[in-house]
């Protein structure tokens, strides 16, 4: 089914002049192996997919992504590869698939959980994953009580707490995922974040290394000086960790009024990042705000939908 999609979308690309539009892909963990529980994409998937963009599509970075779409000479088909939040599968997994293929791409990297770190929503996942129990009394947290004896059940219980928790504060969320954590009588000692000299590797690799927030925040109900304070600061560390200029930055979660406000755009762009990008599903036109870059999410999703996806924003928002 992908490549009559494709051939579909690039025909009508073909059939005019070049749209002068963007593509920027949304990754974030890729899986050595495919666990429904995590629903992320494999490394099978994610080769496949990297595949189809060597052979289909202009990938460039970021960085000359946006330099062109500003001089208004972006070639067809140009399209940018990210990653959000810092994953170790993005240094062990992807990037030796992008480096077998010289593809460029940006890693968006909340500093906060580097090492041995874990962000509150992999906590819940992880436990789910591990815990030896059949049954949740989630009773304190005016939730019931939940079998989980299937994978399907784990995967509805997952899907339930992180909808009610994502927009809580940073340290309730914390608290609520310690907690899970506990009742779900699980030691969680993998690593799952990257590493500081990880991410030094994916920077020397040629690879950019963008911000991505300290404790990846909902910065839309947070604090303004604690949400500037934030995209400032992982900048910060992240140019002394890598020794470079961090010139990108991606809002946590991403979508314009619920995730991020106006006044973030001014932080961002008073902190020095060059442009930022969101999670808001489109592509890039050559008059799109450089502070809210529209991405399209590609993560979770199947062959089927990853063609699609990358044919219809020709067809969709072709000219
Ligand atoms: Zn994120």
């Amino acid at each position: 089914m992908l490549r009559p999609i494709l051939r579909q979308g690039i025909g009508l690309l073909s059939s005019r002049r070049a749209t002068g539009k963007l593509l920027v892909l949304t990754y974030h963990r890729v899986l050595e192996t495919y666990d429904a529980i995590i629903n992320e994409i494999d490394a099978v998937q994610f080769t496949q997919q990297m595949e189809t963009l060597a052979e289909y599509f202009n990938v460039i970075s970021l960085a000359e992504g946006v330099e062109r779409l500003q001089a208004g000479t972006l070639a067809a088909g140009s399209v940018c590869i990210t990653f959000d939040d810092g994953y170790r599968d993005n240094f062990d997994v992807a990037l030796p698939i992008l480096d077998a293929l010289d593809l460029p791409a940006t890693f968006f990297v909340a500093t906060g959980y580097l090492g041995d770190g874990m962000m509150w929503n992999d906590v819940i996942i992880e436990s789910m994953r591990n815990t030896a129990l059949q049954q949740l009394d989630l009773n304190e947290f005016d939730l019931g009580i939940h079998a989980i004896n299937t994978e399907g059940q784990r995967i509805q219980l997952v899907d339930m707490l992180l909808g009610k928790w994502k927009y809580k504060a940073v340290a309730e969320r914390d608290q609520l995922a310690k907690r899970f954590q506990e009742l779900a009588d699980v030691k969680l000692d993998q690593r799952i974040m990257m590493t500081e000299q990880e991410v030094v590797g994916l920077a020397k690799a040629g690879m950019e290394i963008g911000g991505h927030t300290i404790n990846h925040p909902i910065l839309a109900v947070t604090e303004l000086s604690e949400a500037a304070k934030q995209i400032r600061e992982c900048k910060r560390e992240l140019e002394t960790m890598i020794n470079k200029p961090v010139r990108f930055f991606a809002y946590p979660n991403g979508r314009m009024g619920k995730d991020y406000l106006n006044e973030h755009l001014s932080a961002v762009k008073e902190a020095g990042y060059l442009a930022a990008l969101t999670t808001n599903d489109g592509y890039i036109n050559h008059d799109a705000d450089l502070y809210e870059l529209p991405r399209v999410s590609v993560n979770h999703t199947s062959k089927f939908k990853f063609g699609a996806s990358l044919a219809r924003g020709y067809v969709q928002y072709g000219s």
